[in-house]
């Protein structure tokens, strides 16, 4: 069990709402929690692998320049779930 730190009530830990003073849980900002980033964190790695698809598509069909143009837009994208899953490892607050 957590504790709202604005108004000291017991919180239950999936919570991510105070059900008394409207506190929100997050990790740089209200709204935003760990689970939360962890989760688009997947959505935009699901995305990458969806670009790297696509170009791998294009490699097969014989455009090989598509391909590599894909294939930087997917470790763009890729490297972008990286950061959001770093980031999901920041300490999660209570705003207010
Ligand atoms: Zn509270």
């Amino acid at each position: 069990m957590a504790q709202c730190p604005h108004c000291m009530t017991d919180i239950h830990d999936e919570a991510s709402v105070c059900p008394s003073c409207g506190a929100k849980k997050g990790v740089y900002g209200p709204g935003w929690t760990a689970d939360d980033y962890v989760g688009r964190a997947k959505v935009i790695a699901a995305l990458a692998g969806f670009f790297l698809l696509i170009g791998v598509g294009f490699l097969i069909a014989g455009q090989g320049g598509i391909f590599i143009l894909m294939a930087v837009v997917a470790l763009f994208v890729g490297s972008l779930a990286i950061v959001t899953l770093v980031m999901s490892g920041g300490k999660e607050k209570w705003y207010r």
